[in-house]
């Protein structure tokens, strides 16, 4: 049985944010509301929302777990109906995971566009052992392009190549159904695929068109609602990514670890890895290991551990030899 969920209202555009409370009242939410916000985006859109909504804030500030103790210990005290959850990815994260252990739904307002967990039913908690769950997609999704246009470049460049990143995950997910029967979904995989071509084609038009970033990691999103787990939009180039933060004292950005996954993962594949490359330089994303500020070693031994971080079937199925890693991250200029 398909179990497909996917947010029933979006609004994209420049000052979709007065348009909270409209929202609301068409999906039909009543009683008490919760802002989840951290004290960046507080400030951003937060306390607008808040005031808007006459609603209590909570701000992230503490670990991840403390986080989601304290913030679904409030929901329960004050009896709260459901959150708005504004900011970047921790935050929407954030609140994901407390609306899902709660019980109730929520709207994401995203203030930057960093990767595609802004919109996806997915979380992916950073830590010594990386976990994805799948929680409840966001009812509305509200994000006011004016926003995200002032967000920092580094952040939309991040989003960018998450997005491009999706080149690899499907062709990934096609070899495990060729050569493993797993689940393939056409339509999934092409709205995901979808997505990165429009992003790689338009990668230099994003920084003042957020709004085609922004539509991409939606259809991202739903790609990952339709195909019920994250296959679509996550392969060997986030296997590598999540192996980066495992063991980096200071890893990268999520996408900005993908794009470049994704160049060696598109060599692998024996596809248009220099395209990959093109486009995320295009976008000002990071294309080698001095841009991602990541020293060789860590490369190198992420290559070689990332087919053990998740168990999912990808092109690095039997894992990469020592000389194997380098000589992958040599041939596509990751490392010199
Ligand atoms: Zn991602």
């Amino acid at each position: 049985m398909k179990d497909i969920e996917l947010p029933r209202k979006v609004l994209v555009g420049d000052n979709a944010i007065d348009s909270v409370r409209d929202v609301i009242r068409e999906l039909g939410l009543t009683g008490n509301p919760l802002v989840i916000a951290d004290s960046n985006t507080a400030e951003i859109a937060g306390n607008r929302v808040k005031s808007d909504l006459d609603s209590e804030i909570y701000i992230s500030e503490n670990s991840i777990d403390q986080n989601i103790q304290r913030a679904t210990e409030l929901i329960k005290g004050k009896n709260i109906r459901y959150v708005v959850g504004v900011g970047g990815g921790t935050v929407i994260d954030l609140t994901k995971i407390c609306a899902y252990k709660s019980g109730i739904p929520f709207l994401s307002v995203p203030t930057a566009a960093s990767h595609d967990g802004i919109t996806s039913p997915q979380v992916s908690l950073k830590g010594k052992e990386p976990i994805s769950i799948r929680v409840h997609s966001a009812l509305g999704i509200i994000a006011d392009t004016k926003i995200i246009r002032r967000a920092p470049p580094r952040l939309t460049a991040a989003g960018c190549a998450d997005a491009i990143s999706n080149y690899t995950a499907v062709l990934d997910w096609k070899i495990a159904h060729e050569e493993t029967g797993e689940y393939y979904g056409d339509y999934a995989a092409s709205l995901s695929m979808m997505s990165a071509q429009i992003v790689m084609y338009n990668a230099e038009k994003i920084r003042n068109q957020v709004e085609i970033l922004v539509e991409a990691l939606i259809s991202s999103g739903v790609a990952m609602g339709i195909a019920g787990s994250s296959r679509p939009c996550s392969g060997a180039e986030h296997q590598f990514s999540h192996a980066l933060d495992m063991i980096c004292p200071k890893p990268a950005l999520h996408g900005e670890q993908c794009g470049v996954g994704s160049i060696m993962i598109a060599y692998l594949h024996d596809a248009d890895w220099e395209k990959v490359k093109k486009a995320l330089k295009t976008a000002g994303a990071p294309t080698n290991s001095k841009e991602l500020k990541i020293d060789d070693e860590y490369i190198i031994k992420a290559l070689m551990m990332a087919n053990k971080v998740r168990d999912r079937y990808t092109i690095l199925r039997g894992g990469l030899s020592r000389e194997k890693a380098i000589e992958l991250a040599k041939s596509t200029g990751v490392i010199e």
